[in-house]
């Protein structure tokens, strides 16, 4: 059963410098919303699409936009509602990202919280694409700051939220005021009677797009899952890779960009990695497959379409790192493994914002996803000690010892040292004091003395680090709006939280030691009371001292530090 469309970009008319945004983000085929949705938009059709978060329906409507209106103008020509803000933001990155190629033209988010003082000299300056939420196109609307007498499109995302939320009026009467010839699409994740209502009343025979599920999983395959922040995958996925004993394994991300990006990842981790995507030529893509079924490699990273047909017994795992666009995917995923009446593994990373489709393949399958746990500290810890065992065990077997035995009994007797502390100076040749995962600060980092940022980790294994925001209690500032903005605009859960502690200028919050620098960048410029955040981490110490950290700056999590590396390569377990 394939389960990627057959449709290809290349069949839907897309604008070309369109289409060069979505090969310079990665995307290889249309997923199946979007293979349904882009063709009727482009052809002028209202659409009712029923799609949840993580389908792909935001390029679905996206794409025909932006390359119906590629050539700009000045007033308003696409407007997209969205629920709340943190969506319609994220709604106005996607159009940002895939008009990267569109000069001409502008996507303005607009949405309640912000200062009315950015979006009005955003309005003036001209946006083709404005993204909001109905109450604050309303205010706009009404204070004639916002003119969409000339709107093309009006797209409903996310429209039973809207509705749950109470906006049922403000979306009726901007349906009411665009104009006539305008193409509405509306997404929704359900069809509650209002829906119906609202599409029968204000859209023009619209086409009706449903993406349909039907699945069946082997039965020899274990479901799982694993609940992470998007932040801590990396994290998680190396944790993981130590401690499952797998043969070999496909990890699935979603663009071909994020194969190569993985791969490499891992490779600096220690763990033999390949990413095979489209734009691998076939011969290439061939050798690395012998190699898979050899067992020269045991860990491949791929996208859905590279993977299709994949037929490798020895594929004991398959990780879906990203969440597959539909239950079809996954299941065609999963597929990957369990072959040849083998038992085979699958894991799940999902993060809380996509729990809702967790309960999707769920029901499609007809089979229970188990939740597990991040693997701890000590699980870890309890691998690298016996493989570290193992490793012993099989170099004693090793041909050439009796050459190095002789070597080392000399050393001995001429410096009167015991055998066992050989041994141990001998294995920090290849490993270093990094070698076992610490929940504490390691000690070469408290030898640095008390300027030092404390690093603290918690229950759940989140490594917090201090950060610091300009805004105090002479903001007016509580615990709740500073989780909430950071939460909303930095795409964290309240597990990313540690503690708060506000001050009369300035706030200090734990968050995840290892935030990227893309979610640093969102947080910079967000506000809370309407100031500017300016978050940084904190220089530790009473005031502002050195923060320079073990190794400095980022690069993945530290947990996995010591030499990078220089861990047990735990890709070969398994083989013999
Ligand atoms: P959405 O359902 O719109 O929230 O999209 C979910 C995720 O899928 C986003 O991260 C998109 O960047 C990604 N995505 C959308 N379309 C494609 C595609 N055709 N191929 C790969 N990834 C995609």
């Amino acid at each position: 059963m394939e389960t990627t469309t057959s449709v290809s970009f290349a069949d839907l008319d897309i604008e070309p410098r369109v289409m060069q945004a979505l090969n310079d983000v990665g995307y290889e085929t249309p997923s199946p919303i979007q293979a349904e949705t882009i063709p009727p938009l482009m052809a002028g059709r209202d659409v009712v699409g029923l799609a949840q978060t993580g389908t792909g329906k935001t390029a679905a409507f996206a794409i025909p936009v932006l390359s119906k209106i590629a050539g700009g103008g000045k007033k308003p020509r696409a407007l997209v509602l969205a629920p709340t803000r943190e969506l319609a933001l994220q709604v106005a990155e996607a159009f940002g990202k895939y008009a990267a190629h569109l000069p001409d033209i502008r996507v303005l988010p607009i949405y309640g919280g912000q200062s009315y003082g950015v979006q009005l000299s955003g309005l003036r300056r001209g946006a083709q694409i404005v993204v909001g939420t109905p109450g604050r196109v309303i205010d706009h609307l009404d204070k004639g700051t916002l003119d969409i007498s000339e709107l093309d499109f009006l797209v409903l995302d996310e429209a039973d939220e809207m509705l749950t939320m109470g906006f049922a009026e403000d979306v009726e009467r901007i349906l009411r005021d665009t104009p006539d010839s305008k193409q509405v699409a509306l997404f929704s994740a359900t069809m509650p009677k209002a829906i119906g209502r609202l599409a029968q009343k204000y859209l023009k025979s619209p086409v009706e797009i449903t993406v349909k599920a039907k699945t069946q999983t082997a039965q020899n395959t274990t479901q799982r899952y694993l609940q992470v922040s998007h932040q801590r995958k990396l994290d998680a996925l190396t944790r993981v890779l130590e401690v499952e004993s797998f043969d070999a394994m496909i990890i699935f991300v979603r663009t071909k960009s994020a194969t190569e990006e993985l791969a490499e990842k891992l490779r600096s981790r220690g763990f033999s990695a390949v990413a095979i995507n489209g734009d691998i030529v076939q011969a290439q893509r061939e050798r690395t497959i012998a190699s898979l079924r050899s067992g020269s490699l045991d860990i491949l990273v791929a996208t859905d379409v590279a993977a299709r047909g994949l037929d490798v017994e020895r594929i004991s795992h398959v990780v879906n790192y990203d969440i597959p666009h539909d239950t079809e995917s996954y299941v065609h995923r999963i597929g990957r493994t369990g072959r040849a009446g083998r038992s085979g593994n699958a894991l799940l990373f999902i993060t809380p914002r996509e729990r809702h489709l967790l309960r999707s393949i769920e029901k499609a399958t007809r089979q229970p996803i188990t939740e597990i746990g991040l693997p701890s500290v000590d699980d870890v810890n309890a691998q690298r000690v016996a493989k570290f065992g193992e490793s012993i065990t099989e170099n004693l077997g090793s041909d050439n010892i009796a050459m190095f035995r002789r070597l080392i009994e000399n050393y001995a007797q001429e410096n009167d040292v015991a055998m066992a502390d050989i041994a141990a100076a001998l294995a920090l040749e290849t490993r270093d004091g990094g070698f076992l995962l610490s929940p504490d600060p390691p000690a070469s980092e408290r030898s640095k003395g008390p300027d030092r940022p404390e690093r603290k980790q918690r229950d759940g294994g989140t490594n917090f680090a201090t950060y610091r925001i300009a805004v105090g209690k002479k903001d007016r500032v509580t615990p709740g709006a500073i989780v909430g903005a950071i939460a909303n605009e930095g795409g964290l859960t309240r597990g990313d939280f540690g503690h708060i502690s506000i001050r009369n200028d300035y706030s200090l919050v734990e968050l995840p030691d290892d935030l990227g620098r893309e979610t640093l960048t969102l947080l910079r410029g967000t506000k809370i009371s309407n100031v500017p955040i300016n978050i940084t981490r904190d220089e530790g110490g009473p005031r502002g001292r050195s923060a320079a950290r073990n190794g400095g700056g980022r690069g993945g999590p530290r947990d996995f530090g010591g030499r990078r590396g220089a861990q047990p390569r735990v890709a070969g377990r398994g083989r013999s």
